[in-house]
């Protein structure tokens, strides 16, 4: 996405906005009325000289070609704020405009097991500037308020833009008991599974805003990973929801797996779970 900020990183000074685009002064020639004209995704031309291009061939001919737009969730609002400037912001308008859902490359998610279906009901974009996959972040009120990024090629591999909420806290049911786990992947594979009611926490951590979330469910089903670092969480966090009068159960994995997104149709009929986490906690 096209910001003010990455324009002016370029030495493109922004003179006027308009119908989704920027208005600037041509940077291949000395251009006193502005005639070079960029839109939120990269494409340009220029109506003086008639160069024109997208985002890459931009940064060639500047000889930036590596340099990588930084966007924030702020960015983002505010793009959404000038469309929209009568409503509230509408994450999915948005999120179709941004993030290139056409050209979703689906090669890496097939890799993981995820299917084009669970891809387009988790809306699943693809960012070819950073080579990565988005997930759309929504809160429970389903407005968009950022995203992350499965990075492919590079470490870290993933970019939370967020971590105020809890994954998928937009599709499911307070009223339900809800199951916790760690990643993204492991929400979108539980979903295949038939789990619909689970959220992400982004990681082997719960926050305090993620907390006071998860204590409104009857139950609460922690599989955070089946490694040293996720096993610690399940005892910790199920200690401290227990005693903030929550019910907790922890899943048991089969010793071969990993993590929830390992679990095959066969290992979730017949997943065993702890009793509930003050009767439990000491078998473990
Ligand atoms: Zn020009």
């Amino acid at each position: 996405m096209i910001t003010h900020s990455f324009l002016k990183e370029l030495g493109i000074e922004v003179t006027k906005f308009s119908n989704d685009n920027f208005m600037c002064h041509c940077p291949f020639h000395s251009d006193i009325h502005p005639s070079f004209s960029i839109s939120y995704d990269g494409l340009w031309i220029c109506f003086s000289c008639g160069r024109k291009g997208n985002l890459q061939g931009l940064l060639n001919l500047l000889g930036r070609p590596f340099l990588e737009p930084k966007i924030s969730a702020s960015d983002i609002v505010c793009r959404l704020e000038s469309k929209h400037q009568d409503k509230k912001p509408k994450g999915k308008y948005y999120y179709d405009y941004l993030f290139y859902k056409n050209n979703y490359d689906h090669s890496y998610m097939e890799s993981r097991g995820i299917t084009q279906e669970t891809a387009n009901f988790f809306e699943l974009g693809y960012d070819k500037i950073r080579n990565g996959i988005i997930f759309p972040i929504y809160n429970y009120m389903k407005e968009f308020i950022g995203y992350s990024i499965r990075h492919i090629y590079k470490e870290p591999k993933y970019q939370h833009f967020s971590k105020k909420i809890l994954y998928n806290e937009n599709n499911v049911n307070f009223e339900e008991p809800i199951y916790v786990v760690e990643g993204l992947i492991d929400v979108l594979k539980a979903y295949q599974l038939g789990i619909k009611n689970v959220v992400g926490a982004m990681g082997a951590f719960i926050n305090e805003h993620q907390e006071s979330l998860l204590l409104r469910f009857p139950e609460i089903i922690l599989g955070f990973d089946n490694d040293r670092v996720g096993r610690n969480s399940n005892l910790e966090y199920g200690k401290q929801l227990t005693q903030k009068f929550a019910k907790v159960k922890i899943v048991k994995y089969p010793y071969n797996i990993k993590d929830f997104g390992e679990l095959t149709n066969l290992d979730i009929s017949i997943l065993p779970f702890s009793k509930y986490y003050m009767e439990a906690h000491n078998v473990y």
